[in-house]
């Protein structure tokens, strides 16, 4: 099934001179060409270990949110004599930047920057092109939190990513398509400027999504996600495919709903494959995990007539690491004998385990006779746009100062924290970062309390809210 989808992807297209020019920049051994492979879907560029091994350009086309750009790679920027290796791939890099809609320059989240980093990134910030730092190798928590060290750069905000891995493709895609120049003129001005303004009008017109919004259908085995699918599809299956971000054995389906076009990325035959060698409960949270990766939205599916079970929680928590919005999908309704019991029940037994799910918007339905599903894409709808909400500086900190005067911040080794002010630092999830004295010691109980708070008053259920804290003098 999953290899005869596979033939019907259309072959990707030639680079044009109309695509927008995206390059990747950075010294050797970041993982340029790794990212390279990553966005443009297939393997083009030859992988090592050896420093410098890309010695020159290599250029394919990826699909970014519905647009296709030119993707060049360049081999390292590194600073030397004119005649070395290194001399001539500072200069191809350098006529690569000229023509670059937007760099992506990439740093080594886990070697940490070093001077050839900061060398680089000073000669890129003179060339005046719109960059996105990318600190890659960041899997894992350990790598999301030495990203942060790339700040240092002065490149604006570093966006975590493990290119090798998968984490954070779905952001990248988000960030590129923000910067990108408006269709179809290349000289219409960069989105850049205003999308890093923190201080968004109150009124701003909620967002749309660009291209396909990506869910991802997840779920315990037997729950009802291939019920579910098929019943979604109904006869307008369309595949496509090849695109940046998707596994090999994963493959994305695309349909609409009114003006909305929805892309469900189906690892089925992921699935299919792990069965071999791994127990039918490891390998749908290995399943889930690549989902999600693809996707802005998750469906958790349960099936109602089993209530919560300890697996489900795994994978909500896993919904919630990856920063994804979610929307509970309670099945099998058709069986379900007392319903408002039933509901409450699932409802109390998932926001007492996870506090991150209060709130979060519930649909429930029959895949198996397909009574209410068509509230699902509607719900998926409103959730990917609470995930990508701006709240207002200005109201964040009227919020901020009631809460602080509500509860004042504990004594920390016997001083008080002395919080300044917070801001939303990106959406998708919503971020937020607490500025003060000594902000970084916080504890996390009043985190939490700040969390809980946000959620409440800015009608944020059901997406993950991630709060950060930085010291000040
Ligand atoms: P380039 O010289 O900048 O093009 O770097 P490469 O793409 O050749 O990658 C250099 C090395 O880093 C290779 O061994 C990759 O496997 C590894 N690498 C690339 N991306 C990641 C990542 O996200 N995490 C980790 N841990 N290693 C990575
Ligand atoms: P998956 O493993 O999550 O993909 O689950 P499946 O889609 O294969 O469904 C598992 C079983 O549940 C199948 O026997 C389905 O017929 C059944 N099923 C799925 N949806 C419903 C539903 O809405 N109501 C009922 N009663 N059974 C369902």
């Amino acid at each position: 099934m999953a290899d005869r989808r596979k033939s019907m992807r259309p072959p990707p297209p030639l680079p044009t001179a109309d695509m927008p020019v995206v390059v990747i920049a950075g010294r050797p051994n970041v993982g340029k060409s790794t990212l390279f492979n990553r966005l443009v879907g297939r393997r083009q560029a030859l992988v090592a270990d050896t420093p410098g091994v890309t010695r020159d350009r290599k250029e394919g086309v990826a699909l970014v949110r519905g647009r296709y750009v030119r993707l060049i790679d360049t081999a390292g920027l590194e600073e030397a004599a004119p005649e070395s290796l290194f001399g001539r791939m500072r200069f191809s890099s350098e006529s690569a930047v000229r023509e670059a809609d937007l760099v992506l320059f990439c740093v080594d989240a886990r070697a940490g920057i070093t001077p050839a980093d900061e060398h680089f990134a000073q000669w890129i910030r003179r060339q005046n092109r719109p960059v996105l730092l990318i600190a890659n190798k960041s899997e894992g928590r350990l790598g999301a939190a030495s990203a942060m060290e790339a700040y240092a750069l002065g490149l604006g905000e570093p966006l975590a990513l493990s290119a090798e891995h998968g984490e954070g493709v779905t952001d990248l895609m988000w960030e590129i398509a923000d910067r990108l120049p408006a269709e179809p003129e290349h000289e219409a001005e960069s989105q850049t400027e205003a999308e890093d303004d923190f201080a968004v009008e109150e009124g701003e017109e909620p967002p749309r999504p660009t291209g396909p919004l990506r869910v991802a259908i997840v779920g315990r085995p037997n729950a009802g996600k291939s019920t579910l699918m098929n019943a979604l599809l109904g006869e307008e299956r369309m595949i496509t495919g090849p695109e940046a971000g998707l596994t090999r054995d994963s493959i994305a389906v695309t349909l609409k709903d009114g003006d909305d076009t929805f892309e469900i990325v189906d690892t089925a035959g992921l699935r299919k494959k792990a069965r071999i060698d791994e127990s039918l409960e490891k390998m749908s949270v290995s399943a889930a995990i690549e989902a999600l990766k693809m996707a802005e939205v998750a469906v958790l599916v349960l099936d109602a007539t089993l209530g919560v079970h300890e697996q489900d929680l795994q994978i909500a928590r896993l919904i919630e690491r990856e920063g994804r919005a979610c929307v509970l999908a309670l099945n099998k309704w058709d069986a379900v004998q007392d319903r408002t019991a039933t509901r409450n029940a699932i409802l109390d037994r998932l926001s007492i385990s996870l506090a991150q799910m209060r709130g979060v918007p519930v649909v429930t339905f029959s895949a198996l006779t397909g009574a209410s599903i068509h509230k699902l894409l509607p719900a998926v709808r409103d959730a990917w746009t609470v995930w990508n909400a701006r709240v207002p500086t200005g109201a964040l900190n009227r919020w901020f100062e009631e809460m602080l005067e509500r509860h004042q911040p504990p004594l920390v080794q016997g001083r008080r924290l002395k919080l300044r002010y917070i801001t939303q630092v990106k959406s998708r999830p919503p971020t937020f970062v607490i500025f003060g004295t000594r902000a970084e010691q916080l504890p996390d109980d009043y985190k939490r309390y700040l969390v809980n708070g946000l959620r409440e008053t800015f009608d944020l259920p059901g997406v993950p809210i991630r709060l950060q804290t930085r010291g000040t003098k």
